[in-house]
Formats: C-alpha cells, sequence, structure tokens
C-alpha cells in the first residue's frame, strides 16, 4: 500500500531519457514506485495528474533567502516550494560573519532545501559593493565555515564587480578559488557591473570578464551568461570570445541568474544562437524581485522556452543539472525508486504570452506558460501560492 499515488501525469525526466505517462507511487516520504500502472486500490490517496506535466523537483541554483539577514533576503518556501520548487542554493547572501544566523534561524526552519554560497566577504550581500580592500576578506575564517558546514555550503561566491575589479583585481579572484579547492568546493562567479556598457568600445570590465574565465575550472559557476551590463561575456554585438566558448567547453556551469539587471533576451538569443546553452536557469530571486519582475522559476523557465529552448531542455536545467552541480544527483534531479519524493506537478498552458527580461528592457513573445500546480516535498503536498494579475505581462517600470 502506497501513502500517496500521482497518477496519470506526463513524466518528464530528462536524466532518465523518460518522457511518457506514468505513475508515482510514494512510501515512507520516497519514492517506491514508477510505473505505467499502479491500481488505485494500493494508494491510500491518490492524486489526478492528467493532463499535467510531472518532473524531479525543480531546483533553483541561484536565489537569495538570507531572509531577514540581508535586506536582499526573500522567504525560501515563497521561491521554493510554494513556487513549484524543492530545492534552492543561495547564491552567496551570507559569509562567513552570519552564515551561522541564516543556517539556524532561516535554512532549518525551511520545508524548501536551501544549500549556499558562501560569499568570500564576511558579511556576504548585507551591504552591495561589499568588497572594497584585503582588509574585507578573511581567508582562513571563510575556510572554517565552509568546512565546517560543508552539509549546506557547496561553494565560495564571489562578486567580480567595482570596487573589487579595479582595487583587488585578477587575484582576488585566485584567492576565493584557493578557499573552494582547499574546501573542497567549487567557486561561483558573478560578472556584471551595474551599469550600462559604453557604446563603441570593450568595457573595461568586459575586459576584466574575459581574463577570469580561463580561472574557471569545471563545476564552477559563470552567474548571469547572458547579461548585458557592463562585464557581460557575451558581446553587445553579439560576439562569443573564444574564452568563454572553451570555458563551456571544460564543463564551466553556465547559469542564466535572471535578476532585475542580468538577463538580456537580446544577448540570450545571440549566445543561444551560436551554441552558448544555459547549463542550469536559475532566477536570482531576492526580496527586490519575487514580487515582479521575476517571480517565479517556472516563469523563467517559460521565458526560456520562448527563446527557443524545448520543454525537455528547461526541465534538464533545472533537475538534474543544477543537481550536478550541487553534487546531489544521487538525491535529486531525477525521479527513481528509493530517492526522496521531491516531485513538483506542472500545468502546461497555451496562450499569447508576452515575457520581460526586466531591466534590460527587451520583450519576447510566446506561446507557452508554465505553473506550478503542485508540489511533492519529501511525500507531503504543498500547494502553490496564488499568482499575482502581472506576473506574465509584467513591464517596466521596476
Ligand atoms: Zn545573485
Amino acid at each position: 500500500m502506497y501513502e500517496l499515488v500521482i497518477k496519470g501525469g506526463r513524466l518528464i525526466d530528462p536524466a532518465q531519457g523518460i518522457n511518457e505517462c506514468r505513475d508515482i507511487g510514494i512510501f515512507d516520504r520516497k519514492i517506491a514506485a514508477l510505473t505505467h500502472e499502479i491500481p488505485p486500490s494500493e494508494a491510500r490517496k491518490v492524486i489526478d495528474a492528467q493532463g499535467k506535466i510531472v518532473t524531479p523537483g525543480l531546483i533553483d541554483l541561484h536565489v537569495h533567502v538570507a531572509d531577514a539577514i540581508i535586506p536582499l533576503g526573500a522567504a525560501p518556501d515563497e521561491a521554493g516550494v510554494l513556487r513549484g520548487v524543492t530545492t534552492i542554493c543561495d547564491g552567496g547572501s551570507t559569509g562567513w560573519v552570519n552564515f551561522p544566523g541564516f543556517r539556524k534561524y532561516v535554512i532549518t526552519q525551511a520545508k524548501t532545501d536551501v544549500f549556499c554560497y558562501l560569499n568570500i566577504c564576511p558579511t556576504g550581500l548585507s551591504m552591495m559593493r561589499e568588497i572594497r580592500g584585503w582588509d574585507d576578506i578573511d581567508t582562513e575564517a571563510t575556510l572554517k565555515i565552509a568546512v565546517e558546514n560543508r552539509d549546506i555550503i557547496k561553494g565560495i561566491k564571489l562578486r567580480a564587480v567595482n570596487p573589487l575589479a579595479h582595487k583587488l583585481g585578477l587575484k582576488a579572484v585566485k584567492v576565493a578559488k584557493k578557499v573552494a579547492r582547499e574546501a573542497g568546493i567549487s567557486l561561483m562567479v558573478h560578472i556584471g557591473d551595474q551599469r550600462n556598457r559604453k557604446a563603441g568600445e570593450v568595457d573595461v570590465m568586459d575586459a576584466f570578464s574575459l581574463k577570469l574565465l580561463p580561472l574557471l575550472d569545471k563545476g564552477d559557476v559563470l552567474s548571469h551568461v547572458y547579461t548585458a551590463q557592463a562585464g557581460g561575456v557575451i558581446q553587445p554585438d553579439g560576439t562569443v570570445p573564444p574564452e568563454l566558448r572553451k570555458a563551456q567547453d571544460r564543463g564551466v556551469i553556465m547559469d542564466t541568474a535572471h535578476g532585475r539587471p542580468n538577463l538580456s533576451f537580446e544577448i540570450a538569443r545571440q549566445g543561444l544562437a551560436q551554441g552558448i546553452m544555459p547549463t542550469t536557469i536559475s532566477t536570482d530571486l531576492a526580496s527586490t524581485n519575487i514580487h515582479g519582475p521575476i517571480f517565479s522559476l517556472l516563469l523563467t523557465m517559460s521565458k526560456f522556452i520562448a527563446l527557443g529552448l524545448s520543454l525537455e531542455q528547461v526541465i534538464e536545467m533545472t533537475t538534474v543539472n543544477p543537481a550536478r552541480a550541487l553534487g546531489e544527483e544521487k538525491r535529486r534531479g531525477m525521479l527513481k525508486v528509493n530517492m526522496p519524493a521531491d516531485i513538483s506537478i506542472i500545468e502546461l498552458t497555451h496562450g499569447d504570452f508576452m515575457f520581460t527580461d526586466a531591466w534590460a528592457g527587451n520583450e519576447q513573445k510566446g506561446d507557452i506558460l508554465l505553473l506550478d500546480h503542485l508540489t511533492i516535498k519529501g511525500g507531503m503536498e504543498i500547494i502553490p501560492k496564488p499568482r499575482a494579475k502581472n506576473e506574465v505581462a509584467s513591464k517596466r517600470p521596476f
């Protein structure tokens, strides 16, 4: 007897090449069966998923959920299980000083599984322009917290922006990488200074980002691959620099990390047309964008379908790919017997939708919008939060 059976849904699990109708039986918070037909008589409760897409619990590799610890912090479950996502990873909201509070008061309280990248700045993103000099980096203290919290901390985060870039230069990236390697974890680097490029010249920050790319190894994360801000790696005229292609070939993770400033549809179109695909689709959800214009991972996935990716591709980029980036592929990112029962049940709707990339100011028409229908976290049903009216056709100003 199963505690719960999800019946009749179209199961899409790219890691296992599954795209067909299957039933899922759940027992003791785990997946207990995955077959073409489970009789209702074997279930204590049946969820009718006919007409719905059933996927491994979605994973958002880049959010900011140090709620009430930093100003940018959204509530983890609002970015997570209340929006169809069972696992989220915080992209460097906290450093060694405030991570313990984040862990104790936020991460352990959330229904959503929360991992994080530890910021090389001691107080993380408590205040932006967070690193102004070498005094703002304490490698020993950062390493100690990273090693002591390996169950949650999956990498070290550095924002390659000013004033760090011109005051500390590439050495800062090397120092952060050294800490990451000593802890046995990956490095996540943010590119994109919060200003526009100057027309007609190679921006000094673009040049800085190109120089740091060779420092990234397989499994390290390049955040904001499609940014149009100063420091972006795909150039305004669409040029894909060889450094970026080499990084992709080495297995550096190309992450979208949408955010308000850091996804440009125009840059993404250019990149996708030349084979610079996202490894992972993530939102960069924070208190400043979760109520618009970013809203959710499913909306961000819908935008990439509108840009030409397939449904299977966007699911792969939000399930097994981020699971691998986190070294968690044995526990999440696919649907297998004995894995925790983390499952997203998604409604695929058709219509005329106009998507926006927020600050970059581009629009993209699309005809598919993915919506959260029901989330199963560790075998428990979680009903999604009501959606905002302006969730799709949200326009500037924000
Ligand atoms: Zn971020």
